[in-house]
């Protein structure tokens, strides 16, 4: 680890103002300070975004939705009463995630710009990983790659993006709340993590030196949930998990939002599946061959063909489940 010079930020402006390629923003630390540690991230100067106020408040918007600041831990988004109560499936998602320790210091903004888990991308010696050193090719490709993706990857990277929270932000259809020199912008969180292609180097939509400063979720999803399925039931990242939210027409699905995670390097949502749905029993038979018609498109790798059923059964099994409880 090199040293690094450190600063706290009083202000979001303050924060944009001083961002340049050298400086890292601190929010939890606890993915910083392992990049620091395993020499996958160097910067010169480390700024500390703790101290900012109000990034951490949570409040409902004036339409309806609420919007939660980047700076709120996960376990404080997790137990606030309107995301328990209207948006189980966030706080499901976040409930699911790491330790309850971890939890306690992580914060929501800083768990959307974790780094994949690949072993290779993680290794503490050198590994060809384009991710890390671009060019060097993806040990993972022709390597043991049973945690790796079944959608959206290429032959430059097959990794996936291990955030629980990220999955039902994608299903809420939530947005991203970035700021940066040129002012606010607001990013979908489906679309906020980038697929690999070419550079697997550049990970997200948030440009360098921009801020999260808050995420917003739309109306109320109160008929929904998540499914994380692990090598063990705590403390684990998952194999694959599931986020579903529903609403009704009488007893027959009126719209289906569907996000699976850890099988892409984005939270993936199956559209096609989710038109599907609409009008159908959630415990029907044809709701279970929509589902399963939906992961025709996954391309599972050498060692992963086992998340393909992991995943489509996660699925049937949520929405099902949602249906009987609603
Ligand atoms: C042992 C372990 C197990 C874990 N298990 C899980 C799990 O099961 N599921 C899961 O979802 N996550 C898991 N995590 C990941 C954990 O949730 C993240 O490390 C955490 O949420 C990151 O938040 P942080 O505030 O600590 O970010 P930091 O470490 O402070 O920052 C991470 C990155 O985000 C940047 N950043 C932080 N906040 C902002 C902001 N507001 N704007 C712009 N940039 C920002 C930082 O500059 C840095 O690049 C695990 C982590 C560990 C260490
Ligand atoms: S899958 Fe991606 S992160 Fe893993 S070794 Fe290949 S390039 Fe690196």
């Amino acid at each position: 680890m090199q040293n690094f010079g450190y600063a706290r930020a009083t202000s979001v402006d303050d924060a944009v103002a001083a961002a340049d390629p050298a400086l890292a923003f601190l929010a939890g630390g606890t993915e910083l300070l392992n990049w620091l540690r395993l020499g996958i991230a160097s910067p010169a100067r480390i700024l500390d975004i703790t101290r900012i106020p109000s990034l951490d408040l949570i409040a409902t918007l004036p339409g309806g939705g609420l919007r939660i600041g980047a700076l709120n831990t996960l376990n404080a988004v997790a137990g606030h009463a309107a995301v328990v109560r209207d948006y189980p499936v966030l706080a499901e998602a976040i409930a699911k995630a790491a330790s309850a320790q971890l939890r306690n210091l992580a914060t929501i903004g800083g768990n959307l710009l974790q780094k994949t888990r690949c072993p290779y991308f993680r290794a503490e010696e050198a590994t060809p990983c384009n991710k890390r050193v671009p060019g060097s090719g993806c040990a993972a490709y022709h390597g043991v790659n049973d945690k790796h993706a079944i959608f959206g990857w290429s032959e430059q990277c097959v990794a996936t993006q291990p955030s629980d929270p990220a999955v039902a932000l994608a299903a809420l259809d939530a947005i991203v709340l970035v700021r940066g020199a040129r002012g606010e912008r607001r990013v979908a969180a489906r679309a906020f993590h980038r697929l690999p292609g070419d550079d697997p180097t550049r990970e997200t939509e948030l440009q360098p030196g921009e801020l999260i400063t808050a995420i917003e979720l739309p109306a109320p999803a109160p008929h929904s949930a998540y499914l994380k399925i692990r090598e063990r039931e705590s403390y684990e990242y998952a194999t694959v998990s599931a986020a579903v939210t529903l609403t009704f027409d009488r007893k027959a699905i009126a719209q289906a939002r569907i996000a699976l995670g850890s099988v892409a390097l984005r939270p993936w949502r199956l559209d096609e599946a989710e038109h599907a749905l609409v009008g159908l029993d959630p415990a029907s038979d044809a709701t279970r061959v929509a589902i399963a018609a939906a992961f025709a498109a996954a391309r599972p790798l050498a060692h992963n063909a086992h998340k393909v059923p992991l995943a489509c059964n996660a699925v049937i099994r949520l929405v099902r489940d949602i249906g009987r409880r609603a």
